[in-house]
């Protein structure tokens, strides 16, 4: 990271949820920074607590304890005309882009939204800006603007929600599984755009994804989840060479095996399933499906600690050697 101020700074933060009356945790003390500019990935398999962080920054809801600060601002506490506010520095988008939009609306109705919430009142200046963002994400604004979302495949819908998340101009965007929902050859195109878009806009991102290669590709640094837990945090190219955690080991070989056949399961290098977060194991939670554990692993929960400069690991015998 760079000396400057993180623009989002997640401290400590757990998500406590009600279950038929049982509460659990679907993410403990979870700290992350997200520089200027940074795309920071966030990986692990499905229900591991990804979306869980991506609400709790916005607020949806607040997180049952610790501190989310964006631009020097505490978020936690704010009420809902405060976070609303805020809303135009700090959006959103989701993995389903046409539920995501409303079925009746036309798309300059949509994307035009955000700024009719924040009090732009004049027409011919509200179509600019929907043109003019339209354009940004490469759609055609001319034919675009009159028709509602069914008339577009889902790529361009995602493109349409992007241009809803950019026509304020925010500084951060989480991407809770952008293209998760999108054929192959749209999910490029997509990423492609949020790339050239960030560099336009100078944008941080947050970039959530189940998919491995996915997250390769956009970030800067990537930090893997387990169960409610960051287990590894680095550079991407150096989490990619060598991952200290079994755990991102296992995703990665996953990855691996797929694209030499094409055919193979998306978890064939991990064994197991992932425990239930109300029986979630002691000591390590990773440790039931962990090739490497040991005694210690069942006893005492390892703690995130740095091994080289900027590469935290939460395991007791990380597979890379210490500095
Ligand atoms: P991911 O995005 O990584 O797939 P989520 O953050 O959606 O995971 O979910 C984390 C855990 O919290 C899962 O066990 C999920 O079932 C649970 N969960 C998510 N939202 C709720 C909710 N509103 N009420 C109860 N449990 C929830
Ligand atoms: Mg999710």
């Amino acid at each position: 990271m760079t000396g400057q101020q993180p623009i989002l700074s997640i401290k400590d933060i757990s998500v406590e949820y009600d279950l038929q009356g049982e509460r659990f945790a679907a993410i403990s003390d979870i700290s992350l920074d997200v520089a200027e500019g940074e795309t920071l990935g966030l990986v692990g398999e499905s229900g591991c607590g990804k979306s869980t962080i991506g609400r709790a920054i916005i607020q949806l809801p607040s997180p049952t304890r610790g501190s989310v600060v964006f631009e020097g601002k505490e978020l936690t506490g704010l009420d809902r005309g405060e976070m609303r506010g805020l809303r135009c520095r700090l959006q959103i988008i989701f993995q389903d882009p046409i539920s995501s939009l409303n079925p009746r609306r036309k798309v300059k109705d949509i994307v035009a939204e955000p700024l009719v919430i924040a009090g732009v009142s004049d027409n011919a200046e509200r179509e600019r800006r929907v043109r003019e963002v339209l354009t940004a994400v490469g759609i055609e604004p001319d034919t675009a603007i009159d028709r509602v979302p069914h008339q577009f495949s889902g790529g361009q819908c995602q493109r349409i929600c992007i241009a809803r998340a950019l026509i304020m101009e925010p500084k951060f965007i989480i991407c809770d599984e952008p293209v998760s929902a999108l054929d192959v050859s749209v999910q490029a195109q997509i990423l492609n755009l949020l790339e050239d878009l960030k560099e336009r806009y100078e944008l941080a991102l947050l970039f959530i994804s189940h998919d491995l290669a996915v997250v390769k590709n956009v970030s800067d640094r990537v930090a893997v989840m387990y169960l409610g837990r960051i287990c590894e945090l680095a550079d991407a190219t150096r989490i990619y060479e060598v991952p200290a955690h079994p755990y991102s080991e296992g995703l990665m070989s996953s990855v691996l095996e797929i694209s030499h056949d094409g055919e193979a399961s998306p978890k064939s290098g991990l064994i197991g399933e992932i425990p239930s977060p109300f029986t979630a194991p002691s000591g390590c939670r990773f440790r039931t499906r962990c090739l490497y554990a040991q005694a210690k692993c069942a006893e005492i929960e390892p703690e995130l600690r740095q091994i080289q400069s900027g590469h935290y690991v939460a395991c007791h015998f990380p597979l890379t050697d210490s500095q």
